[in-house]
């Protein structure tokens, strides 16, 4: 339960040591779920780089790290689908080719084109799983290396018109996946270099043409290739940037669930004391009530300070203050803290509510919180009692909380308390058991 919904039951020492939100950074490397609540580092990181210009825009390694793991499902299902799409547009062209063309030039493309398939067969197996970024890149590239040198080989073996088209399919094919990976922008250069090198050095092997018309190609397409880099190098920026603008919303969200938190914790607490206020203990006698009503019991404990009008006559309210908050503690810390619930009732009246205890176990709680308060020896000189704070408490259980109401076993717990006070006070009285 996160510490916020425990503070309700907590004491004021324990809210002031509970912190709301953790600031500083995560121990080790936290997966990509911490981010439902980004830590404040990273929401620094996110706002500085939300506050400069878009094309400024770079991801530190951690968030870098972030980015992938978010963005790699569509990473893996997109790189996957481009290499069924190459091996669809292999086998389709051989098939085509197989129609079209006399068989010896058909069989030329066999063996280049026969590269292909197994090159994007392994990466796309590869790409199922997440691995590390560094084998990520190799395999990709290697594999990409690998269909592009088949498909401009399957130009060369068969040479003639089919030479210079089949290089020009091959920087088709490194373009479309420059723009369809969202890969870092250097493993995209990596593909674009290969496409123009490639293209390069096949042209200059072209008998068909001479270096100068090579060469002027092929700066020709770099530019080409050289523009869809830059498209590529934006998208990735504009996609950083989303990423960072969700990250901005999930930490203004959760800092809007904190301060929600807080408030609904501000509303059940008592601000003195730090233990819950009287609303939030109306609300949790229903809840008992309704828990309980076929099956279990419950009881009622009413703790009065004895005299305390005396102790803030002669010490002064802020005495009574420390004292009450003291009375607070002693008596949460007598309880069970996942069972029982004390709530600071009125002035110096506490209600404590104990869901399932019997007369015996009630009584022995109630006693435990007097014989405390009366240890703790905190100054009451004029106490008609002794000269130290006591408190006297009135008792009230039921075995079957259906068959009396908690308004009724409230009132009944009230008149043993105003009985314990005409008593004496500094004493336990007990009513009979509702059966
Ligand atoms: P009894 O033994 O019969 O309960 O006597 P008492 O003096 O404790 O009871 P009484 O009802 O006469 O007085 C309660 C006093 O508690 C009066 C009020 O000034 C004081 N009080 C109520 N709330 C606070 C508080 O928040 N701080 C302080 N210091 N005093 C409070
Ligand atoms: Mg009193
Ligand atoms: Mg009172």
């Amino acid at each position: 339960m996160h510490p916020i919904f425990r503070l309700g039951l907590a004491n004021r020492v324990e809210m002031e040591e509970q912190p709301i939100r953790a600031s500083g950074e995560p121990k080790g490397a936290p997966p990509y779920d911490a981010l439902e609540r980004p830590t404040a580092v990273i929401g620094d990181e996110v706002a500085r780089q939300l506050g400069g210009r878009t094309r400024d825009i770079h991801l530190n390694s951690e968030l870098s790290r972030f980015f992938q793991e978010r963005s790699w499902p569509q990473t893996s299902k997109i790189i996957r689908a481009w290499m069924i799409w190459v091996i669809v547009l292999d086998v389709l062209t051989l098939c085509l080719n197989a129609f079209l063309l006399p068989a010896e030039i058909v069989v030329s493309m066999l063996l280049p084109a026969a590269i292909l398939p197994p090159a994007a067969v392994t990466v796309a197996i590869f790409f199922r799983e997440r691995r590390a970024v560094r084998l990520q890149a190799t395999v990709l590239l290697v594999g990409v290396f690998f269909i592009l040198l088949s498909v401009a080989l399957v130009g060369i073996a068969t040479g003639g018109e089919f030479y210079e088209r089949h290089l020009t399919i091959m920087l088709f094919v490194a373009v479309t996946a420059i723009v369809i990976f969202p890969i870092p922008l250097r493993w995209a250069m990596v593909i674009g270099a290969y496409a123009v090198g490639l293209y390069l050095v096949f042209q200059l092997g072209n008998p068909d043409i001479q270096p100068g018309s090579a060469v002027a190609g092929t700066l020709f397409f770099a530019s080409g290739i050289g523009a869809t880099l830059v498209a590529r190098r934006t998208a990735t920026i504009f996609a950083h940037k989303t990423f960072l603008l969700e990250l901005r919303d999930r930490s203004r969200l959760a800092d809007l669930s904190d301060a929600n938190a807080r408030l609904e914790l501000l509303a059940r607490t008592d601000p003195l004391t730090g233990v819950a206020n009287r609303r939030s203990m109306m609300e949790r006698l229903k809840k008992c009530w309704k828990a309980a009503e076929n099956s279990g019991g419950a009881a009622i404990l009413m703790c009065d300070i004895d005299d305390f009008k005396c102790l803030n006559d002669s010490l002064g309210h802020a005495e009574g203050d420390r004292s009450l908050v003291k009375v607070a503690g002693i008596i949460q810390s007598s309880l069970r803290d996942d069972h029982d619930q004390v709530a600071r009732y009125g002035g110096e009246e506490f209600l404590v509510l104990l869901p399932g205890a019997d007369k015996h176990a009630a009584c022995a709680v109630a006693e435990t919180i007097r014989k405390r308060v009366e240890a703790a020896s905190l100054p009451n000189p004029l106490s008609r009692v002794m000269p130290i704070v006591t408190v006297s408490i009135g008792v009230a259980m039921t075995i079957q909380c259906g068959r009396i109401s908690a308004e009724r076993l409230q009132s009944q717990a009230d008149h043993a308390l105003y009985f314990a006070k005409s008593q004496g006070r500094n004493q336990v009285v007990a009513t009979a058991e509702t059966e």
